[in-house]
């Protein structure tokens, strides 16, 4: 069968595009994936304990977007869930983004909000052009906290120094001056009350997308018969690697669960200067589940394994617009997704990208009226 797509990576991007396409216009489409399941990095399951967990790391649905939580508000039912992190320091565990309570408690201080404010004026290193991550920090608040929260951290999981990284990696986290400890600030904050998962499942499940799992579509292209082509993998790998490798951070994950009904105060606890893991989850305090054990995983950065993290740097931009200009070049071929696009983007964001595109495919005016 000849289908109108075909659609490579059954994550946000192409999960998105194969509902708007196959509900909305009527399209055929052909949903591939290499992996056994659908959901991309967002995919949970149940463990043999049945504790749900994320297979690919913690997965914080956030977003400013009413037009995104709109759409994915069709596919599931919420859970209200505001993200907090602690970070382990001198031995205690302080709230990351660095707000009022962090400093206070790391130094035995009692500022007020006005005080902070000075006071991270009076530490911060004036820097003319910011560029780098660590200069990004240490305009901020200051020498002292950046070593402390920031420099470990960071090492640990781009295996290079702040100082060598692009700014955009350490502006995502804002330093407050109040005692507002979410990590994330927000209108729409929440996890799909019966997992990511099944928010898939309810997306894809229309007569129109057929699933082809466990099958790399590099493998099978050449047997198939589509008219157009949405490709949410690497951008590199479709070009077969013609310029080079674009870098990817990747992690090891490393699931275990305990006999315990619970470990740590919050979801994530960050270790950013002991340990070779950079961070602790646990999934019951995300997910709301009760359950007598309790699971845990670990992340271990790495430069081997699946692309999760673009790099970046510079060179790399560079290198990444050298596949986008061949990108550009082809009709019928869309490159979309994290991979696709060689960018970090939360969910929310990708999700927003592929109802772009799909507007784009069928030539709508606005976002508001595909969703
Ligand atoms: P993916 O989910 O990566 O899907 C791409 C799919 O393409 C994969 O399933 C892959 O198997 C498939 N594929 C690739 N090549 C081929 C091929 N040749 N043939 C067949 N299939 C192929 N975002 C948030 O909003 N909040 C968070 O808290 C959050 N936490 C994260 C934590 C971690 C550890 C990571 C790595 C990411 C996190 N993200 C988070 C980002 C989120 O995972 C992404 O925004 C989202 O998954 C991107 O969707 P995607 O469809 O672009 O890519």
């Amino acid at each position: 069968m000849t289908y109108d797509f075909a659609i490579v990576g059954a994550g946000f991007a192409g999960s998105v595009l194969a509902e708007r396409l196959a509900t909305q216009a009527g399209k055929t489409v052909l949903l591939i994936d290499k992996r056994h399941h659908i959901g991309g990095n967002a995919y949970d399951c149940l463990n043999e304990d049945g504790i749900l967990i994320h297979q690919y790391g913690p997965h914080i649905f956030h977003t400013n977007s009413p037009d995104v939580f709109a759409y994915l508000s069709q596919f599931t039912k919420w859970r209200p869930y505001e993200h907090r992190v602690l970070a382990s320091v001198n031995g205690q565990l302080l709230p990351i983004p660095i707000n009022l309570d962090t400093v206070n408690k790391l130094y035995g201080f009692d500022f007020t909000s006005e005080e902070l404010a000075e006071y991270f004026k009076s530490v911060g290193e004036p820097v003319d052009d910011i560029r780098t991550s660590e200069d990004v920090v240490v305009s901020q608040v200051g020498r002292d906290l950046y070593e402390k929260f920031f420099r470990g951290y960071t090492r640990k999981q781009w295996g290079v120094d702040p100082s060598e990284l692009d700014k955009m990696v350490t502006s995502r986290i804002p330093t407050r001056t109040n005692q507002d400890d979410r990590y994330f600030t927000d209108e729409f904050q929440y996890m799909p009350l019966d997992g990511y998962t099944r928010l898939f499942e309810k997306m894809v499940a229309h007569p129109n997308i057929h699933q082809m799992l466990s099958t790399d579509f590099n493998q099978v292209k050449d047997q198939l018969s589509f008219d157009q082509l949405i490709y949410t993998g690497p951008v590199d790998e479709y070009f077969d690697f013609c310029y080079g490798k674009l870098p990817y951070r990747s992690l090891r994950f490393d699931h275990q669960t305990l006999d315990i009904p619970d470990y740590q105060p919050v979801s994530v606890v960050n270790y950013p200067n002991d340990h070779a893991y950079t961070r602790i989850t646990e999934y019951k305090k995300l997910t709301g589940q009760e359950h007598p054990k309790t699971s845990l995983t670990f992340e271990y950065p790495q430069d081997e394994g699946d692309p999760y993290y673009p790099v970046p740097r510079a060179e790399n931009a560079d290198l990444y617009r050298r596949y986008k200009q061949l990108a550009d070049e082809l009709e019928n071929v869309h490159f979309v997704g994290r991979l696709g696009t060689y960018r970090y983007y939360n969910m929310d964001q990708v999700v927003a990208q592929a109802l772009t595109l799909y507007k784009k495919l069928v030539g709508a005016d606005s976002l508001h009226d595909v969703v």
